[in-house]
Parts: C-alpha cells; structure tokens; sequence
C-alpha cells in the first residue's frame, strides 16, 4: 500500500469522526455514546492496520472466512480489537462466528441463536449480539418483523452464551432525510420496547456511509461505516 493510501484512511477517518461528532452535537447527544464501527470487508489486512495505527480498534466484517483470517492475522493485539459480524450468516457458518468474533449484528431467527449458543466456547464471554429487524425492506429476506421482536428476545435471553445488546437494521435506500429519519424513529421505539423486557439492551446498530446524519439523530449507537474509511470496494477480487 502505498504512503498516499496509507494517509487516505486516517483522513477518512478524521472526517468521519468528525462527521459523527457534527451529527451528535446538532440533535444534543454526547459523540462518546456512538461507536465507530470500520467496515473491512473486501479491504486487505494492511487497510485494518492502518485504521488501527489511527486508533481505530473495532471493525465490521460481512464474510465469516475473510472475517475470522483478519481476526487471526491480529490475534493478541494490545488495545484489542473487537470483531462485529454483520453479514448474513448460515447455519452451517454459525460455529466459525461463535468461535472467533465478539459481537454478531444479524440474528434473525431461533435456529441460529440456538447454534450460536451451543457453539459458543465457555472460554470466552457470551457473544454479544443484536436481533436484525426487517425496517423498510418488504422484500429483503433479512431480518424479522417488528412485531416478532419480542418473542425472539425473550428466547435468546435464556440462552447463556449469548447476550442480547439491542437492534440492528439495514433499511432500504433512501436519499430523503425525514424519510430516513421516520425509518430509523421505528428502531429507536423499538428498543424502547425491548428494553421493558431486555433493560441490558443499550445498541442501535444503524447508519451507513450515506444515511449516518439520520441514524445518529433517531438514537443510533453504533454507525457502520466502510467506503467512506476504506474507499470503494472491488467485488470482482473477493466472493
Ligand atoms: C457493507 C456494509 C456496511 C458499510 O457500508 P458502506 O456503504 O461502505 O459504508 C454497513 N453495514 C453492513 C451490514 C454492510 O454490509
């Protein structure tokens, strides 16, 4: 990678940091309560170690092989890193996740929390996972419906290995501000809901590189951001 790249991802970086902070002042919120998650997905080790010299230490990723290669790749680093699984995931991919990351974003059914809960080793604290909700997207075959929250929740919470920190979405692309902002206002009633039965849940995974603002003003917690740190993606090189 070359110096010019190298100083690309920690300006992105700075501008992105940036950016949350602006969004967090304008509708009153402490930028402390938004964590930046970097996005790696597609991009080489180097990019990740580049993020972190620029003290970025968690990271996004949506493939469990090229995932769990990175996360071995910096096994042991001092700070350590956290590793959020946010891609949709498999049953037959569930031992892998539950063996290697920290958090997963996108549950979506009892099965695979279920598997994830057996799989998870004893040795490691309880995988910290998010409920994915279907938003905005009726044909999109990711994530439940609002109203199905509730009972999924109460599953997951007797399950031992895993701890259920609150929601995720990936709403359908919109360029409207008060359109995103109506979207994401139904993720942050519903985990106000979730916390009547869940008062541990305390994240809001929502907020991309093009609807961020939005996301930060309707309660979001954790922003997941990749092209803006690490540029466009080159599909043709990876899957
Ligand atoms: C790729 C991806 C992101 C990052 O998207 P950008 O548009 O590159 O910021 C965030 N969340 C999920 C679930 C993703 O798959």
């Amino acid at each position: 990678m070359s110096l010019s790249q190298q100083n690309a991802i920690e300006q992105n970086l700075q501008n992105v940091r940036e950016k949350i902070a602006a969004a967090a002042h304008l509708c009153g919120r402490p930028s402390e309560e938004i964590t930046l998650l970097a996005v790696s997905k597609t991009k080489p080790a180097s990019a990740v170690e580049e993020a972190i010299a620029a003290g970025q230490f968690a990271f996004g990723e949506n493939y469990v092989q090229e995932g769990v290669d990175k996360i071995a790749h910096f096994a042991g680093h001092q700070p350590a890193l956290t590793w959020h699984f946010i891609g949709p995931l498999q049953s037959n991919k569930s031992r892998l996740v539950a063996e290697n990351f920290d958090w997963c974003h996108t549950l979506d059914r009892l099965k695979i929390a279920q598997r994830l809960n057996e799989q998870r080793p004893a040795s490691l604290p309880p995988l910290q996972v998010l409920i994915q909700v279907n938003i905005s997207d009726e044909a999109s075959k990711s994530g439940i419906a609002l109203h199905d929250i509730a009972e999924l929740a109460r599953q997951i919470m007797a399950m031992p290995h895993l701890t259920l920190r609150g929601l995720m979405a990936i709403p359908a692309v919109e360029t409207d501000y008060a359109r995103q902002l109506e979207v994401f206002g139904k993720m942050r009633d519903a985990l106000k809901d979730l916390q009547n039965i869940c008062p541990q849940a305390d994240t809001l995974s929502m907020g991309m590189t093009d609807d961020m603002p939005a996301a930060i003003a309707a309660g979001s917690t954790m922003v997941r951001i990749g092209t803006a740190i690490f540029g466009a993606r080159d599909y043709s090189v990876k899957q």
